[in-house]
């Protein structure tokens, strides 16, 4: 074996070949000399082969990976070709995008990466400048969705994420069927939801839409209600349950403040064990809950009916989740606790759009929740972005409708 072929070999440089070999000690760098292997002299748009013209006179430069430390590049004069339909063009680059700068596989590599870890070890495990792996990051996702359309979108979720101290927030659009992030833009207003309704989709697609899901700010309820005529829309369990907790919570204050010494300390420590699902209560729990019956009726009042509330999301039939609704209303209000009762109202207003939840079979709650704590993990390992689009590029990357790294040729997807 030569040791061309032995490098080639060693490098799984598929569909090129290696025609040079320059080791440069002080850069710690491997260059090698290549050229298309049978699939040279391609149009870029057609794919069809064309004449040579000319060889451009200097050599380009790809980064690829790096080997124990070595960072490889390519080098290779590309060819201008003339094609039938196309006229002249530079021909096709087998190994990288047409104005890249660096192969596919350290693209993927980039990719793969910063899904899985913070950008700054990523630079470090692929020897760059971390300003270098971002440029390369946000280019690359940008590429590739470039053109990219919404497709058959039957059930939207709408939300808003924080990015950064300050009230500086994102609007998410979810796919609630198929599990993952179609939009992502700035700010939280009207203005937002309206240019991805405008924007992204079309009359026949605002048609297709079936469900909707969002909390009860009445900013994303209009939106729906003017965009999407067939839709149902559906107000998210996890946005009603936590109205829900933060009135139980506002009891508590209440109590709170007007407890004197001894009182109070009875109340300590007593706020993450009210927040508690009834499911996961220890049995020490069970017994504080117990003397708090006796010690602060009103606190324990508005815990049971927090408690009482989530029978109702596992109804099924939409009439008997109604009645349950209802008494459970009535129940609310006669305990006379301000909170509890602002709760009541707040639901008695949305009653429809919070019983579509059963009729939709539940379809809100898990999908969004979840994808929302990928984009809070992603935010946190960041630990700050210097733009929106940053953050918006990286909850694409992590969570979007398009499978980034599978969009780069099945050939260089190697880690
Ligand atoms: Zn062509």
């Amino acid at each position: 074996m030569t040791d061309k072929k032995c490098i080639s070999k060693l490098l799984k440089l598929t569909g090129l070949r290696v025609t040079g070999i320059t080791f440069k000690g002080r850069e710690k760098a491997l260059y090698l000399c290549v050229k298309p292997y049978k699939n040279g002299c391609r149009c870029p748009e057609c794919g069809r082969r064309g004449k040579i013209k000319r060889t451009m006179p200097d050599a380009r430069k790809w980064r690829d990976v790096c080997v124990c430390g070595w960072i490889v590049f390519f080098l290779y004069c590309p060819k201008e070709i003339v094609c039938d339909t196309h006229g002249r063009v530079q021909e096709e680059i087998p190994w990288a995008d047409a104005f890249a700068r660096i192969t596919y596989r350290l693209e993927y590599l980039v990719l793969v990466y910063s899904q899985l870890m913070t950008q700054k070890a990523a630079a470090e495990l692929l020897h760059m400048a971390r300003s270098t792996f971002s440029d390369i990051l946000h280019r690359t996702i940008h590429r590739v969705r470039d053109g990219h359309r919404i497709r058959a979108l039957k059930s939207v979720g709408i939300d808003e994420v924080s990015y950064r101290k300050g009230h500086k927030y994102v609007t998410v659009v979810y796919d609630l069927e198929r599990a993952c992030v179609v939009w992502v833009g700035p700010g939280k207003d009207r203005d937002a939801i309206d240019t991805f309704f405008n924007e992204m989709l079309s009359d026949y697609q605002k048609k297709q839409i079936q469900w909707a899901c969002c909390d009860m700010s009445e900013t994303y309820i209009g939106a729906i209600k003017d965009h999407c005529p067939n839709a149902k829309l559906v107000l998210d369990r996890f946005h009603i349950a936590k109205a829900l907790n933060a009135a139980m919570d506002d009891v508590r204050k209440e109590q709170w403040r007007e407890a004197t010494g001894t009182e109070r300390s009875a109340l300590k420590g007593l706020r993450w064990l009210l927040f508690k699902h009834p499911s996961k209560r220890t049995q020490q729990d069970k017994r504080i809950l117990e003397t708090l019956r006796k010690g602060n009726r009103r606190i324990h009042r508005a815990c049971v009916l927090k408690d009482e509330f989530d029978i109702f999301w596992n109804y099924s039939a939409p009439w008997a989740a109604k009645r349950f609704l209802k008494r459970w209303c009535t129940a609310a209000l006669k305990s006379r606790l301000e909170p509890i009762r602002k709760f009541v109202r707040t639901i008695k207003k949305h009653t429809d759009n919070i019983i579509t939840f059963i009729e939709s079979g539940g379809i809100t709650n898990a999908i969004s929740e979840g994808l929302n704590r990928i984009i809070r993990m992603v935010k946190n390992r960041a630990s700050g972005f210097q733009s929106v689009q940053a953050f918006i590029d990286l909850i694409y990357l992590t969570v979007g409708d398009v499978d980034i790294p599978a969009q780069i040729p099945v050939r260089f997807r190697t880690l």
